[in-house]
């Protein structure tokens, strides 16, 4: 007969990691499940330094990502590279591109996926490929015209990191004020190399063969600016797709847990950013999450069990 696990767990980023080694620790038979080559998730995007989780000062994110590879390696936690296309509810079962597995419980951490303006041109422009890094492929902006769409941290550190090299950059905002950090806003105002167009919207990316363009609305206004390349830095959403119509979400997107990270299906769990409001994200809250919803599982399983 084909294995049935205790739990399931889809998304190998903190929150998922911690779920499996929670679950390896308390005995229960696991599959982490994950659809990227590496597991990690969001830390391969993290440029900065991690100093903010106990006993690791990681110079960046992938270094910590390198030290959840090693623990689950250690405690020998089976790792199936491959995405989850869907999830049958009634017949628990996890629908993978790479064959259907049947487990007593699920643990969902999918995370987050960037934030879409869905504006004419987005789509080709993003299957180009053409949204690099501002810190590992920085020496695409050489001498290019950037464009970067956001007010948060993201887009402000991205501008910042390319202005200095960029022919020119220009950062465009929908809101009257910025939400990055205060130091980052300083220097944005502060450097000779960025235009700042604030209650601004870009509308359409348009693409005339070598030239591109964008299409603006600048307080009301339309313009049309001549860009190399344009960075949408507007957030991150909940990657929720996989338990559309099953689970009840929040209006953000996010998933409704109760204290112990259940969904509205008793089965089912969901931890990590995928249920976290945007202020709340982080390696820690993950990583406890994924802590609170093993231990709750097997405490579910206890009492199912009698
Ligand atoms: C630029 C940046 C800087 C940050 N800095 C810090 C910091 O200094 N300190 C801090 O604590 N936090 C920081 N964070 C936040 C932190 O990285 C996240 O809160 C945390 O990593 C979230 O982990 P997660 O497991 O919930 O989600 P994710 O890391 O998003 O992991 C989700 C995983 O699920 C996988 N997945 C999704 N769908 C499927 C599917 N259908 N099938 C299989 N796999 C799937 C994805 O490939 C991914 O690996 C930062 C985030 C960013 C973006």
């Amino acid at each position: 007969m084909e294995k049935k696990y205790d739990v399931i767990v889809i998304g190998a980023g903190a929150a998922g990691v911690s779920a499996a080694i929670w679950c390896k620790r308390l005995d229960l038979t696991i599959l982490l499940i994950e659809k990227q080559a590496k597991v990690g998730g969001q830390l391969h995007r993290v440029g900065n330094p991690i100093i903010d989780y106990p006993g690791i000062m990681a110079s960046h994110g992938i270094q910590l990502a390198e030290t959840l590879q090693e623990h689950i390696q250690a405690l020998h936690i089976p790792v199936l590279q491959a995405e989850v296309l869907q999830i049958h509810e009634g017949r628990r079962e996890v629908i993978t591109e790479k064959g259907s597995f049947h487990c007593e419980y699920l643990i969902v951490a999918t995370g987050v996926k960037d934030r879409l303006l869905r504006i004419p041109g987005e789509k080709e422009m993003l299957d180009r490929g053409e949204q690099y890094s501002t810190t590992k492929e920085k020496h695409r902006f050489e001498g290019q015209k950037v464009l970067v769409v956001g007010g948060g941290d993201r887009a402000i550190e991205g501008v910042l990191n390319v202005a200095d090299i960029a022919e020119h950059t220009w950062l465009v905002h929908r809101g009257s004020h910025f939400r990055a950090q205060q130091r980052f806003v300083e220097a944005v105002h502060k450097h000779p190399n960025i235009t700042i167009f604030m209650q601004s919207e870009l509308t359409e990316i348009v693409d005339q063969h070598t030239l591109k363009a964008v299409r603006l609305r600048v307080q009301g206004r339309e313009q049309l600016v001549h860009v190399d390349r344009v960075l949408v830095r507007i957030g991150m959403e909940p990657e929720n797709q996989l338990l559309q119509g099953m689970v009840l979400h929040k209006s953000d997107g996010s998933i409704t847990v109760d204290e112990f990270y259940r969904t509205s299906v008793p089965w089912i769990f969901a931890v990590g950013d995928l249920v976290t409001a945007p202020e709340l994200r982080s390696v820690s809250w993950a990583a406890g999450q994924g802590m609170v919803a093993s231990k709750s599982i097997l405490l579910d399983r206890m009492r199912e069990k009698g």
